[in-house]
């Protein structure tokens, strides 16, 4: 049996003729630049996220840069954030010429440490009040605590720019007014980053990206910098670039988003699956840890995004050797991610090196993502666990 780690073919099998329709239409109109299908896009995902305003850009790595841009993040800014994550949330962060500072990760989600948080915003306020913005990552589609973190950013008045690039629709209960509600990722910091790069759980065909916010002043600097900052045309009151969100990508993802929810569902099913087949196979106690969805309803009434699984990310013994042998059986697999990011190159020789942040580096060297994708059939996850049980039995 093969089991990719993502196909998206059954997907676009399913969603060919909608597809392409969408794409001809775009082609048809000869309007190749934002215009009607972008802001349609931008209205829907809005509301999906439970945010004022979207802003279609080019990708989310574009979305995290317009936002750090748009605050005026830059030279002699700290910006708080985890060592755990996709480059692309500190190589923003270098590229508008501002340093990430970064805290240690929570051990249950991965996602980054408010006990941490608190205590790096305290010593900053000691040494100057450098930090810019926060910007926490809602890892592998579980947000991060963001009640902890908003209270922390609101206390010491600092935005918070939410990397929700893994994690569009992903929910957390969140309370305000004395009252607790589900909240959706990039619908609580000042503003929400997400990624339509294929392998999201809302994946274009191509590269992607929006910026959610409620806050309208910062929605009209971001969309000027969008554009250069041409405000009017041609008249330029601050230096922007070319962010924008491709028209055909813009109405592929809208006849995807019409099935974003059943998807998230069928990797949510997907995940209690592999949490049975585990246990049966007697790995779930001691070999390998699953991933927990710290904000799943006990209730079991669980039709919440508490985690929409854009990633199913067990922690191993041996991981590097399990990862070999899943390949020889023609299991897909993938490392998120082998070296936190103070440990990379890019840093050069600096203090970054010598920070300690032992939760991160132990995620780091014994983490593994397995299949997760919605169309997956039993028979592919039963053969995956029973493929990593005949690995541990031999040792
Ligand atoms: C995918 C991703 C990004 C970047 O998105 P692109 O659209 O690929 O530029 C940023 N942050 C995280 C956490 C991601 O997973």
């Amino acid at each position: 049996m093969n089991v990719p780690l993502l196909d998206l073919r059954p997907q676009l099998t399913a969603l060919r003729p909608q597809i392409l329709e969408a794409v001809t239409r775009v082609i048809d109109s000869t309007g190749y630049i934002l215009g009607p299908e972008v802001s349609s896009l931008e209205q829907k995902i809005a509301q999906y996220c439970g945010a004022g305003y979207g802003v279609g850009l080019s990708s989310g790595t574009d979305a995290l840069l317009v936002a750090l841009m748009s605050l005026e993040t830059g030279p002699g800014d700290l910006v708080l954030t985890t060592p755990y994550t996709f480059f692309a949330t500190m190589g923003t962060i270098l590229r508008v010429g501002a340093q990430p500072l970064f805290v240690d990760i929570e051990p249950k989600s991965f996602n980054i440490d408010p006990e941490q948080v608190a205590q790096a915003l305290a010593d900053d306020r000691k040494n100057g009040s450098r930090i810019k913005a926060i910007i926490p990552v809602h890892l592998y589609g579980q947000c991060a605590d963001m009640q902890r973190l908003m209270a922390l950013a609101t206390e010491y008045d600092i935005p918070v720019i939410e990397d929700a690039a893994q994690a569009i629709g992903a929910e957390c209960p969140y309370q305000e007014d004395g009252a607790v509600t589900w909240r959706r990722a990039g619908s609580m910091g000042l503003c929400g980053c997400f990624s339509f790069f294929p392998s999201k759980n809302l994946g274009g065909i191509g590269d992607g990206g929006m910026l959610t916010s409620s806050a309208r002043h910062f929605v009209e600097i971001v969309q000027s910098n969008r554009n250069h900052g041409a405000e009017p045309k041609y008249y330029h009151s601050r230096v922007g670039g070319n962010f924008r969100l491709d028209p055909i990508q813009a109405a592929v993802l809208a006849v995807k988003l019409e099935y974003l929810d059943s998807w998230h569902a069928a990797r949510r099913r997907n995940a209690d699956r592999y949490r049975q087949l585990f246990n049966e196979a007697g790995l779930a106690e001691n070999v390998v840890a699953l991933p927990q969805a710290v904000y799943a309803d006990a209730s079991g009434a669980d039709d919440h995004n508490h985690h929409i699984y854009n990633q199913f990310v067990i922690l191993v013994p041996e991981r590097d050797r399990l990862r070999q042998h899943l390949q020889e059986h023609a299991v897909g697999c993938e490392i998120y991610y082998p070296l936190c990011l103070h440990q990379q190159e890019c840093l050069g020789p600096s203090l970054y090196q010598r920070q300690s942040l032992p939760v991160a580096e132990q995620a780091a060297a014994s983490s593994l993502a397995l299949p997760i994708y919605p169309e997956l059939a039993d028979e592919q996850l039963v053969y995956v666990v029973e493929t990593i049980r005949r690995f541990y039995q031999t040792r």
